[in-house]
């Protein structure tokens, strides 16, 4: 089959048995790749109420038609899993260099099913697929595991690891690779390590079979030389992600002390420019990037280095917990990535614990002695350890995501626990910004950002407008940029660079042999968007509009400083807002997708 691998791996960790099945052609036309497929296989394959750490969920790895492809940021994959920390769906996309090879493996998606009997590393190698003893790696982190698989089989092997955050079963644990790209929302770490995988070796040498050669070559020459030619591609590739810090501080975006303001008094210390004089060594980019956004770093303070950090990790570790220092944001990055949890939820949930500590909601007990307050990094990396290492009192209560600490702590504090459906709020701080606040709150996985980044909108329209236009604009988003995690490619140079969509799809017509425009994808984006829906109300009974409230905060809680002082967007129009997206998606007045909008899209709910 044109532009894809060709098999699905099946690996039953219970058994040890590996299978290959051909790509059906059906499933290519329908659901396309990536977290299409995921999607798919969870819905039809992982039995309803299912346990996330159980041996009945699976770890579903994907590649698009896109990946492994020379088009500017063909090296995304998708992983898909019943996410532990929410209970619903989770997909996480991952960069770097995995999908690659995995393609060149002739492999379109590995499914992971059952629980191994001790640990083990999987390792794949063109054909040959094996599953190996890993029990000298269990317990070391994703980094020291990934360069020491790497120097047993090669710099051409790529790696995806987990770290002690995954083996306890942190619920927000993530998978590392490339020393610091990672697929990192929803606990899909959490899931490989209840697994007792450790890791993904793999390499491949096969070749992807393409439509027509000519034309692909041409495709993909237009679509680097829209990168070279773009006005973005310099300070792009200069700062990378960290390019927004400064804007989100300006406009009040950036998440300050768990969120409480959107502007830091310290956040000039925080900016890319900053950032690159003091701590970065150099760039590094994901397979085939022609603008490479990762920087590696090196902390001089600590004798460290880390790929990083990111936009969303300076908000999450640094603003959002009140420090200021880069390379204090940088140390707790790599802490954070060697020990295998997710950045984001690991601000968040140390940013709520600060808040509690400081309302006198936890005691110096309750937090295992230390002097928990915004702005100490010393107490953040201990933290950051007891958290992966699920140790101590507060290791214990933050390992299960704010969601469910928050519900122990009680006493108010679920008010400023910072999530939306259990997953701790990505770095957007969303006073007054209705389209983000929709965004936020519609999210397919939780209170995540890159479904829908609309806080530009906002901007543009009036951030506090509550009409129609801000729904549909985030509706579309919705439908449309994950496409990009279903065809295998970065989206951002789309976004950053301002590339014309309409040039991947003469690529995606080469590669396949199939013509389709992006109308015809978002209609797919549209269906998976309601499968998704649909596998949420699956799983949780209750599952409905109060799913899709965000942290009263934003609704009751002003900002006391910064530009958006003073704002929020009230209740009632954070109902409206949702009447709005509701209508306008076809679901019902409690978020369900109507039987005409099934009708129309050709879903049923999901048997099993
Ligand atoms: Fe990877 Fe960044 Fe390039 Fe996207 S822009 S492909 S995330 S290096």
């Amino acid at each position: 089959m044109n532009g894809y691998g060709g098999s699905i791996l099946r690996v039953d960790l219970n058994s040890g048995t590996i299978s290959r099945q051909p790509t059906p052609a059906a499933l290519a036309r329908d659901f396309v790749g990536g977290r299409g497929f995921g999607l798919y296989f969870l819905t039809r394959e992982v039995p309803v109420h299912a346990d996330p750490l159980g041996s009945e969920n699976k770890l579903i790895i994907s590649s698009g038609p896109l990946s492994g492809m020379l088009i500017p940021g063909g090296g995304k994959c998708d992983w898909t899993t019943k996410s532990p920390l929410t209970g619903g769906y989770a997909d996480a996309s991952m960069g770097g260099h995995f999908t690659a090879e995995m393609k060149y493996a002739g492999v379109d998606s590995i499914i992971l099913e059952g629980i191994s009997p001790k640990p083990v590393y999987l390792f794949i190698d063109d054909r040959k697929v094996e599953l190996r003893d890993a029990t000298s790696l269990w317990g070391k982190g994703a980094i020291d595991v990934e360069v020491s698989l790497k120097k047993q089989y090669g710099e051409e092997y790529q790696i995806a690891a987990i770290g002690p955050g995954g083996e306890n079963q942190v619920l927000y644990a993530c998978i590392n690779h490339d020393y610091g790209r990672q697929a990192g929302r929803g606990g899909v770490g959490a899931v490989m390590g209840s697994k007792l995988l450790k890791a993904i070796v793999v390499h491949g040498t096969q070749s992807i079979p393409v439509a027509d050669l000519d034309a692909y070559r041409q495709a993909g020459m237009a679509l680097y030389k829209a990168c070279k030619d773009s006005d973005g591609l310099k300070d792009w590739t200069r700062y990378g992600t960290t390019i927004v810090v400064s804007w989100c501080d300006e406009v009040g975006a950036l998440p300050t002390r768990n969120f409480s303001a959107g502007s830091f008094e310290g956040g000039k210390t925080l900016y890319g420019p900053v950032m690159r004089e003091q701590i970065v060594v150099t760039d590094k980019g994901c397979f085939g990037c022609p603008c490479p956004c990762g920087k590696y770093s090196r902390m001089k303070r600590y004798g460290t280095q880390v790929e990083g950090p990111e936009y969303e990790t300076i908000g999450m570790l640094g603003s959002n917990l009140g420090i200021s220092d880069i390379q204090d944001v940088a140390q707790a990055n790599l802490l954070c990535d060697d020990l295998g949890i997710d950045s984001i939820s690991t601000g968040g949930c140390i940013a709520w614990a600060i808040e509690c500590y400081e309302k006198g909601l936890l005691s110096k007990t309750d937090v295992d002695g230390l002097d928990l307050r915004f702005g100490n990094a010393e107490a953040v990396f201990a933290a950051i350890k007891l958290i992966a290492t699920r140790q101590g009192k507060l290791g214990v209560l933050l390992s299960e995501g704010v969601k469910r600490a928050a519900q122990k702590v009680g006493n108010g504090s679920e008010k400023f626990a910072i999530q939306i459906k259990g997953m701790e709020q990505s770095a957007y701080a969303t006073h007054n910004a209705t389209a983000m606040l929709v965004s936020y709150m519609t999210c397919d996985v939780g209170a995540h950002h890159n479904r829908a980044w609309a806080i530009t909108y906002d901007l543009q329209v009036g951030r506090d407008r509550v009409a129609p236009d801000k729904v549909a604009r985030v509706i579309w988003l919705q439908n449309f940029r994950p496409m990009f995690d279903v065809l295998g490619a970065c989206r951002l140079q789309w976004v950053e660079l301002g590339i014309d969509r309409d040039l991947y799809m003469p690529a995606l017509e080469a590669i396949t042999g199939i013509r389709r425009s992006w109308e015809d994808l978002e209609k797919v984006g549209e269906r998976i968007w309601n499968l998704a829906r649909l596998y949420w109300q699956r799983e949780i009974e209750d599952f409905g509009r109060d799913w899709d409230l965000p942290a009263p905060r934003f609704y009751e809680d002003p900002p006391t400083t910064g530009v958006t002082a003073g704002q929020i967007t009230r209740f009632e129009d954070v109902q409206r807002l949702l009447d709005m997206y509701y209508e306008q998606r076809g679901w019902d007045a409690n978020g369900a997708p109507t039987a005409e909008t099934l009708e129309r899209l050709n879903l049923t709910v999901v048997p099993n």
